[in-house]
């Protein structure tokens, strides 16, 4: 099963995916992971993406086709994967339907989570990451139990740096602009399902099992 995660910045989707990686054991693969990875890595796709994350803006559709294409072909993804950040336009998606429709790394669901803007921007400001695991928290909501620190790991939690009002501002608009117009093309493909994620964690993801079976 091959699942993508679709939803703006703030809507749950790396939570979500990180859930249902444990319970089907496929793989999670997160686009921003691969990218923050690389430009610790200091890689040339690591270089480029930096100019575009910081601005909040989206990474060149050539440079994400290709780090999802090498990152598809390991032995991780023969069960199966979650996309958590791909596609976020339509020529991503497109062009990945054009090559994969016929094998088995075919898109078979897409969940889309609905949030509206305010409790993206709450999410947003108060979530807190561990860039070692990935892990992520909200300060109020789903703090970690020692204050900055962890739990899975026991890294040091840090605030992502495009997690800031006038990052945030422009990744809104990109998303509006570049990513929503696919909650249409999938739809027209009947892969689209639509998950109210206002709700809890625990409440959004019990809705997304319900949708996967
Ligand atoms: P995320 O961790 O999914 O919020 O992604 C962080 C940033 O990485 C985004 O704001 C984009 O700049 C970049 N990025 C991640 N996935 C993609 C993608 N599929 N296409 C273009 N840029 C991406």
């Amino acid at each position: 099963m091959n699942i993508v995660f679709l939803g703006a910045p703030g809507s749950g989707k790396g939570t979500q995916s990180k859930k249902i990686e444990d319970f089907f054991k496929i793989v999670h693969i997160s686009t921003g992971d691969i990218f923050r990875q690389a430009i610790k890595d200091s890689t040339s796709a690591g270089v480029l993406a930096k100019s575009f994350i910081d601005k909040g803006c989206l990474v060149p559709d050539e440079v994400t086709i290709k780090i999802v294409e090498e990152r598809i072909e390991k032995d991780d993804c023969k069960k199966g994967f979650i996309f958590d950040g791909f596609p976020r336009t339509v020529p991503q998606a497109i062009s990945y339907d054009s090559l994969h429709n016929n094998d088995s790394f075919k898109i078979d669901k897409v969940i889309y989570l609905k949030v509206d803007e305010e409790k993206l921007l709450d999410r947003i400001v108060n979530r807190r990451v561990c860039p070692k695991c990935g892990a992520s928290y909200h300060m109020v909501i789903k703090p970690s139990k020692v204050e900055g620190i962890c739990d899975l790991c026991g890294h040091e939690l840090e605030t992502r740096k495009d997690d800031n009002p006038e990052s945030m501002k422009v990744r809104l608009e990109e998303y509006k602009k570049l990513t929503s117009p696919l909650i249409d093309y999938y739809s027209k493909i009947n892969k689209l399902v639509t998950i109210d994620a206002m709700n809890d964690i625990e409440k959004v993801y019990e809705s997304i099992l319900e949708a996967l079976k």
